[in-house]
């Protein structure tokens, strides 16, 4: 699998696109790299540019930040002072075969990318992708526990909300370490699931009475659903940390109030592990790359 005749610009990123230019260029594609001019390093067969040097006409997909631009469409590139927007007109210069990836969306590129009518992927929208990000993202939990308890997670009593591809992994996890863990969902097959992994299941209806005797409490569903009753059900030790995206499932001005502490620890991955994350995000889209590259050339 090589991605030769492919050429590819790499918009912004943190350290995590470190890991996709090795990647891709490692696979021969061609690359310019937008929002790295502060990086010592660099990669044969990829170019640093400014944003008003790239050739669009040539390019075969764009690659933006996990998350993507901001509302004004500005994108974050933390090797660069530089200003980089992507606009209408800009995206309008490609081919139409120019595929634009990020990890996350947000409005502005929702709406961007219906007008310019160009293929629009978003990474972590793709099961396996949250899948292999559980991972980092479990391991980061870990790491928060440990730091805000004096207590060991062995043998602590852990109740974790939700049993999708996050909630998964750190029930399982915890378990691993020998926690005592409970799991918290709504649907009966979720409850069997939990069942079947040695868990103890309740339904997300019975959290009021399930949190009254636990140490930590490890929230994965995005909606509010740590309310202020649930919290004043819990012993005053209790830990709990947020996993879902922001603004998080928990009454954090009620948890304060209390003096329960209550994290809220976005991008995990991104933090404990950015090597990992990466190879993440370039594995999945070098895959994605090549079986762009296959059907263009079977078309030919
Ligand atoms: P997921 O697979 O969709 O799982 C979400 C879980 O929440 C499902 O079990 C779902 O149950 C449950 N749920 C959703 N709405 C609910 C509601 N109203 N009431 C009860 N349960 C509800 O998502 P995921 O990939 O595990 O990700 C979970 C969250 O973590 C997301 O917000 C994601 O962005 C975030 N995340 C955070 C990090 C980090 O570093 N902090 C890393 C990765 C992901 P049903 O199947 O019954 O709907």
């Amino acid at each position: 699998m090589m991605l030769t005749g492919m050429h590819v610009a790499i918009i912004g990123g943190d350290a995590r696109q470190l890991e996709v230019i090795r990647k891709l260029t490692e696979l021969d594609a061609k690359l310019s790299l937008i929002g790295f001019d502060q990086l010592a390093h660099s990669f044969t067969g990829a170019t640093k540019m400014y944003i008003d040097e790239i050739d669009l006409s040539d390019l075969d997909a764009i690659v933006l930040p996990v998350h993507g631009t901001n509302l004004e469409g500005k994108v974050n590139a933390v090797f660069s002072n530089e200003q980089i927007f992507i606009t209408e007109e800009m995206l309008l210069k490609t081919p139409k075969r120019c595929t634009v990836y990020s990890g996350i969306s947000n409005s502005y590129l929702d709406e961007l990318m219906k007008k310019v009518n160009r293929k629009y992927v978003q990474l972590f929208e793709r099961d396996d992708v949250a899948i292999y990000n559980s991972i980092p993202t479990a391991e980061g939990t870990i790491m928060m526990v440990i730091q805000h308890t004096d207590f060991t997670i062995h043998g602590s009593r852990v109740a974790v909300l939700g049993l999708g591809r996050v909630g998964m992994t750190v029930a399982r996890t915890f378990a691993a370490l020998g926690a005592k863990v409970k799991v918290g969902a709504r649907r009966t097959e979720h409850l069997a699931r939990i069942t079947e992994m040695g868990l103890d299941p309740f339904h997300l209806q019975d959290l009021e009475k399930e949190v009254k005797n636990i140490d930590v409490c490890i929230n994965t569903v995005p909606t509010m659903i740590v309310t202020a009753s649930v919290i004043s059900k819990m012993p005053a030790h209790t830990l709990i940390i947020d996993l879902a995206s922001k603004p998080g499932g928990t009454d954090f001005r009620y948890a304060e109030k209390r003096g329960i502490k209550a994290l809220l620890a976005p991008g995990l991955p991104g933090v404990v592990a950015p090597k990992t994350a990466g190879q993440i995000i370039a594995n999945v889209l070098s895959q994605l790359l090549f079986d762009d590259l296959k059907k263009r050339k079977e078309k030919a």
